[in-house]
């Protein structure tokens, strides 16, 4: 069995035509304004592809950099300044904060209705009691592929290697409005290859490269693979390779062993190409969302 590659690319760029439509039918133009504290020259490419995203289909993005000694105190200070700007639609706060700062109390300082990453306790009380607003980006990043095969959800068996908060759980909160049997494993979980194996759909997220083996994988099963993790590329004798600048040569993996597993899955994410463009839709339909209620509410 070679099993289909879900190209979650070609669905991103689907779901951003049809964010263009609804961009063209708000008055005021959707604004995200993202904050980043101190300098993290690793987030640089990332902050640089969210602009982009935005830009190419019609979002205002501002970067607001504040520096490195901001205070807790400061910083809710400016968060809730956005907050009370009507020109502002989403608010993101760049992870993780310098020490000293509370990511915690500050995620929970966003607005909701302004919360595009859906972290706020009024957004993820919103899925538990079965209706969703902003639901947290990832994880609707999944729930939307997982939809978009078109299989009967109702009764199968969904077993998620993640138990965050900006996966694990809000998928799994998803999933239950379609009558699944959710598992949810962790790194308390006893025996991740019987949980996994029974499962009709298994999405991995738990940042571990290598962790889901195709042994792990009940034959035929979708498989949505999360994780992120650099690994070095390793060259025909089995050591790593070393590239032009002297460092190992790195490649972007997911958790689960790709190779094998497309021997076993039924549909498998690829990584990259997967879940994370449909992530970044996600944060811009979610800021689309807020701009399309705040019209809403002005009208009223
Ligand atoms: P996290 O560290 O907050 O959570 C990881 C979860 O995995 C935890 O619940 C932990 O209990 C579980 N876990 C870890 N090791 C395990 C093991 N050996 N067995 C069973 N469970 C185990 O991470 P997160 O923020 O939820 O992110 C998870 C992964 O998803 C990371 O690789 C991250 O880079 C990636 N991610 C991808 C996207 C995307 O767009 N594709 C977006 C966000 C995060």
């Amino acid at each position: 069995m070679t099993a289909k590659i879900i190209d979650g690319k070609a669905l991103a760029e689907r779901t951003l035509a049809e964010l263009k439509t609804r961009i063209a039918g708000i008055p005021h133009r959707p604004h995200l304004t993202a904050i980043q504290v101190g300098e993290n020259p690793s987030s640089r490419v990332y902050l640089q592809r969210q602009r982009a995203s935005c830009e190419e289909i019609g979002i205002r993005y501002t970067l607001d950099e504040l520096p490195a000694q901001t205070t807790q105190a400061q910083l809710i200070a400016h968060i809730e300044k956005l907050n009370a700007e009507t020109g502002v639609h989403g608010v993101i706060l760049q992870m993780p904060l310098p020490d000293g700062l509370d990511d915690s109390a500050a995620q929970q300082a966003v607005a909701p209705e302004k919360d595009v990453e859906g972290m706020t306790a009024t957004n993820m009380g919103g899925l538990i009691c079965g209706t969703p607003n902003l639901p947290p980006c990832t994880a609707e990043a999944a729930y939307r592929i997982i939809k978009s095969l078109g299989l009967e959800l109702r009764g199968k068996e969904v077993t998620i290697v993640g138990r965050s908060a900006i996966v694990g759980k809000p998928l799994m909160l998803l999933l239950l409005g379609d009558s699944v049997t959710p598992t949810i494993c962790h790194t308390g979980t006893l025996d991740l290859a019987a949980h996994a194996a029974r499962a009709d759909i298994l999405v991995a997220a738990a940042g571990r490269a290598g962790l889901v083996t195709a042994e792990m994988i009940k034959p035929g099963a979708v498989v949505i693979d999360v994780g992120i993790n650099r690994v070095p590329v390793l060259g025909d004798d089995g050591e790593p390779v070393i590239g032009e600048n002297g460092r190992k040569k790195m490649r972007t993996v997911g958790d689960v062993d790709f190779e094998a597993a497309l021997e076993v899955a039924g549909m498998i994410t690829p990584v990259p190409g997967g879940v994370g463009p449909m992530t970044v839709a996600m944060l811009l339909k979610n800021t689309v969302a807020s701009a399309e209620m705040a019209q809403k509410n002005a009208k009223k």
